[in-house]
């Protein structure tokens, strides 16, 4: 599907009555900061509109949307944030099908009636950004931090290869209109339990050394054990990057239903992998499920797929 361009799809918000606005499933930073900052654009444009998710909005996230509908109300369009595919949205699209799509997944492939990907942007909030100043409304504080969240949590804090000079002018911009980074900090990165971070060193124990690879895998078990959750132990990943010579990073975490895992790399295309699997994502950030398998079988698998491709050398 042809990409809209930014007048198009501001001509299609003018043109709303009353919207949802939903993001993936298993939302993070970007797909909430996308959609709070979205919200208060249509609002600014006088469209009633509201969020729609079938999962809550995590805790740490919820300052920037303290209401949800967990259906699409009758009568309302719907319009899909960050999310690649349209079997991942919050909610399920209508026969009608949904309304927009904004995206910074290069594979999404522009389910809705006007699709807007742009695989450059470093997040999908830098394109909400970008439709502010498209439609003359001025970015106010509640706004510019929700941008800024999407920002700071798609580049792991301004950190990634998905960064661009825009990015970071996009970034002042966000300050001069009223964010504090430590306050966004305080509240994204500094709300943790000590069962958290017990979960996040249970999974570091875990973690083993195949050459250039890394992996960690997490079980029922250690949740059980330290009080943490399967999202908690996420936050591992950016601990597993800061090993020197390694190329890919895999976190494989136990799932009601099977294993879930996230990679990330700093050149192989791991998205190619997560396809393998039934996922998707970026070039260097991609994730999948695998069913009903364990994390030491998920581990055994993907190890097979990276073999002969990367240099796995000897467990360490
Ligand atoms: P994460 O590892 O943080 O869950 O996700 C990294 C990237 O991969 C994100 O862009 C996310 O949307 C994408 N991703 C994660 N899991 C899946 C999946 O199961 N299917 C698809 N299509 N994309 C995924
Ligand atoms: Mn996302
Ligand atoms: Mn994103």
């Amino acid at each position: 599907t042809e990409s809209s361009t930014l007048a198009e799809v501001a001509e299609v918000l003018r043109g709303l009555d009353r919207v949802a606005v939903t993001t993936h499933v298993g939302a993070d930073g970007d797909a909430i900061g996308s959609s709070a900052a979205l919200l208060g654009l249509l609002e600014k444009l006088g469209v009633e509109a509201v969020f729609c998710h079938e999962e809550d909005v995590p805790n740490y996230l919820r300052w920037m949307i303290p209401e949800q509908e967990r259906q699409l109300p009758e009568g309302y369009g719907l319009i899909t944030l960050d999310t690649s595919r349209a079997d991942r949205t919050g909610v399920p699209i209508p026969d009608s099908g949904a309304t927009l799509n904004i995206d910074h997944h290069a594979d999404n492939p522009g389910y809705a009636r006007t699709n807007y990907v742009d695989g450059a942007a470093a997040a999908t909030a830098e394109i909400v950004a970008r439709l502010f100043a498209e439609l003359g409304v001025e970015l106010d504080k509640r706004a510019a931090e929700a941008v800024y969240t999407g920002i700071r949590t798609d580049t792991g804090g301004f950190r990634y290869r998905n960064i661009s000079p825009e990015t970071h002018e996009l970034a002042a911009d966000l300050l001069r209109a009223g964010v504090v980074p430590a306050e966004v900090d305080d509240r994204i990165n500094r709300t943790g339990t000590i069962e958290q971070l017990r979960v996040v060193g249970a999974t570091l124990q875990n973690a083993e050394r195949y050459g250039e690879v890394i992996v960690a895998t997490v079980d029922d078990e250690d949740y059980r054990r330290t009080g943490g959750t399967e999202l908690d132990s996420k936050e591992a990943i950016d601990a597993l990057r800061t090993v020197a010579g390694v190329d890919v990073v895999a976190h494989l975490r136990q799932v009601p239903k099977g294993t879930k895992g996230s990679l990330r790399s700093e050149k192989f295309d791991v998205q190619e992998i997560a396809q393998g699997f039934g996922g998707g994502g970026h070039r260097l950030a991609a994730g999948f499920t695998l069913e009903g398998l364990t994390p030491e079988e998920a581990k055994e698998k993907l190890l097979g797929a990276l073999r002969g491709r990367l240099d796995l050398g000897e467990k360490r």
